[in-house]
């Protein structure tokens, strides 16, 4: 029989608020490696997507200082494959929204060159901020 992993309370908190916010059960990944084999932004990520499970199933709060949160494209691709049926991309939204929460500009809109700004969609502007602003 395997011993159950203790982990701190601190960490337990962190691990209970990315479920809640993902809805997922993250403590079920059994760390397969499925998602992080198919992935398509894996070699773009500093951490695969099975660590980034696996951290957060550790409540390890580093995991939110990673750029492979921003990097997941949400293209549900290891969702499909999960053999537990976990969507690692709600894992990963959950884990930008904590961000967004804490209110910490990570780009200045300001810094944007001015053609940029008059040559992209607005659309693309919002999503960019939404996924680049802390
Ligand atoms: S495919 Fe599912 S069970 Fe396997 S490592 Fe990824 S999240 Fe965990
Ligand atoms: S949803 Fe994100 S983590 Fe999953 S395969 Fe796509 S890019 Fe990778």
């Amino acid at each position: 029989m395997t011993d159950k992993i203790v982990i701190s309370e601190e960490n337990e908190e962190f691990l209970a608020k990315v479920s809640e916010i993902s809805g997922q059960v993250i403590t079920l990944c059994d760390q397969c490696g499925t998602c992080s084999g198919g992935c398509p932004m894996v070699t773009e990520m500093d951490l695969t997507p099975s660590q980034m499970m696996r951290m957060v199933q550790m409540g390890q709060r580093e995991v939110l200082d990673s750029k492979a949160i921003w990097y997941c494209a949400s293209c549900f691709t290891c969702t499909v494959r999960c053999p537990r049926g976990l969507d690692l991309s709600k894992v990963a939204e959950a884990l930008r929204q904590i961000t967004l929460r804490r209110a910490v500009d990570y780009i200045d809109i300001n810094n944007f060159p001015k053609d940029d700004l008059a040559r992209l969609p607005q659309i693309a502007l919002v999503a960019g901020m939404r996924k680049f602003t802390g």
